[in-house]
């Protein structure tokens, strides 16, 4: 039916409710049956302004681009003759100034990226839109679990063992069918799985932050068995460290494991804890009767416990929850680094944290960038478009001023790391990354609070939001009109 074409006159006939349809984007679309499901209302539709009509404009001023993929179902036909059309190509680079790094924008240059990684991030970023992102949003809306086939294919391309970094976990795997050599996989690769899942609008997919301490510390034989279930996206993995009592402060928590034969026994709760909701294993930080802190692997089974916690970011992908601990056996042989100090365990891999954390932030605020940048050349407020609002163009350079520092210096340390054994790294870029993390997540707030306020009330969704710029500038305005002509300097 998508292939019937349709002349704007042969449209106009259906007009009425019960048989109505509309032209978007040049395509047709039969609504008779929706329209009376429409969120926006049945009036709406039925408006003869829309219907019957082409609606692309009142469409586009109210709507994203993934509405109509959604509804893909009703189009019936295209329209003749056929004007331009907004085309959007799964896996394409986006042609909105600023939405990409400059890597990847026509006519500039760097000095970091070679072919193999362009290879890389074409790849990367059609199967993130074409796999993960449609799951992402399914399984966030319903509460779900990643879908195991994603996790299947994304083991089997190697992209969870990829989105650990760099190392030896890596060594006799074939990464994305082969389109890139072992030798040639750099922390660039990693930084672009990083960044193109941050598109996904989710969480989820293979965080693996529990994952490093068993490779850098576990014995050989339980190191390969975790590494394996883990990569092979079977057997998830969490880091449980924090607790009601204790975040920032490592050192103080609270969670007993106390000696007992044959390994330990563990009492305690754990909060926010990242992935554990989906988790089989769980990178544990306990304090010891004597004070110190040990780092156990603890399997799920008897006396292991999660119950959810929805957070703002992910109502469930990103599967947060509590860990209860209650009496929980755990094997001598599953206590990580014998030997080592448990907090130096727990902190080996921290930097390595925040460069990915400071990575998404920035590759997530640029999408909410590009949403911005595509939201003001759309929508019309007062009969002109919000980007003639010079109040508006200046929180859009503010952004582009923020994301483009930060992913010059994020890509500085990057290569850095390139560069660098583990323990120059340690000894150079801990500052490095921690200053780009603050200030990435620092400019992160402001980027989603001047969002909000270019979105307007769609900014949030349960809320309608004053959009307190605008107030604030007709409060100085009155004020300059009440400002008395005597008064001078
Ligand atoms: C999105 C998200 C995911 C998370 N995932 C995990 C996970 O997978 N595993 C896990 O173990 N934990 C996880 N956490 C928890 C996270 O590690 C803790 O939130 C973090 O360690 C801070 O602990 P807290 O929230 O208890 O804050 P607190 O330690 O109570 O600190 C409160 C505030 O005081 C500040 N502060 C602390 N000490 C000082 C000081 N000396 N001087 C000045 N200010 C100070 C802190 O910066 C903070 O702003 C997650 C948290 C979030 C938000």
């Amino acid at each position: 039916m998508a292939g019937k074409v349709f002349s704007r006159n042969a449209v106009a006939q259906h007009a009425s409710v019960g048989d109505l349809w509309v032209i978007i984007d040049a395509r047709v679309f039969d609504l008779s049956s929706f329209a009376s499901a429409h969120p926006g209302g049945l009036g709406v539709l039925a408006d003869p302004e829309i219907a019957g009509q082409d609606a692309t404009a009142s469409f586009f001023a109210l709507h994203r681009a993934e509405v109509l993929r959604r509804y893909a179902h009703l189009q019936i036909g295209t329209q003749i003759p056929p004007p331009l059309r907004i085309e959007t190509h799964v896996g394409s680079l986006s042609a909105v100034p600023y939405a990409e790094p400059t890597w990847l924008s026509p006519g500039y240059h760097s000095p970091y990226y070679k072919a193999h990684h362009r290879r890389f991030q074409a790849a990367i970023r059609k199967f993130v839109e074409e796999i993960v992102y449609p799951d992402a949003q399914v399984c966030e809306r319903g509460g779900d679990k990643p879908s195991q086939e994603v996790l299947d294919e994304m083991a089997r391309l190697n992209i969870i063992a990829m989105r650990v970094g760099p190392g030896k976990h890596l060594e006799g795997r074939v990464l994305m069918d082969g389109i890139i050599s072992l030798e040639q996989f750099d922390a660039f690769h990693e930084l672009i799985i990083t960044q193109e899942f941050s598109r996904i609008h989710a969480r989820g997919y293979g965080d693996g932050l529990g994952l490093p301490p068993v490779i850098n510390f576990a014995q050989p034989a339980l190191r390969d068995r975790i590494v394996e279930d883990t990569l092979s996206g079977k057997k998830p993995i969490c880091l449980a460290v924090t607790e009601a009592f204790a975040g920032s402060d490592v050192q103080g928590v609270r969670c007993r494991a106390t000696k007992v034969e044959g390994g330990w026994r563990v009492n305690g709760a754990k909060k926010w804890i990242t992935n554990s909701m989906w988790a089989h294993y769980f990178t544990t930080a306990c304090k010891a009767d004597n004070g110190e802190i040990v780092v156990l692997v603890i399997e799920r089974g008897e006396g292991v416990r999660t119950t959810p916690i929805k957070t703002s970011y992910s109502s469930s992908a990103a599967g947060t929850g509590y860990v209860h601990l209650d009496n929980v056996f755990v094997p001598q042989g599953h206590q990580l680094g014998a030997g080592h100090p448990g907090l130096h365990i727990i902190l080996h891999n921290f930097n390595h944290e925040r460069w990915v954390l400071a990575s998404a932030s920035i590759a997530g605020q640029r999408i909410i960038f590009e949403e911005c940048f595509k939201w003001v050349t759309q929508r019309e407020v007062f009969g002109r478009v919000l980007s003639s609002q010079p109040v508006v163009r200046q929180k859009l350079a503010a952004m582009i001023s923020r994301i483009e520092s930060c992913q010059s210096w994020l890509e500085n340390i990057t290569f850095q790391m390139t560069r660098m054994s583990a323990k120059e790294q340690a000894q150079h870029l801990a500052g490095q990354v921690a200053f780009l993390k603050m200030h990435a997540t620092r400019g992160a707030q402001v980027t989603a609070a001047d969002s909000v306020q270019i979105f307007g009330g769609r900014g949030l969704t349960q809320t309608d939001t004053p959009a307190e710029d605008v107030l604030g500038d007709l409060g100085v305005r009155q004020a300059l009109r009440n400002m008395p002509p005597q008064v001078r300097l």
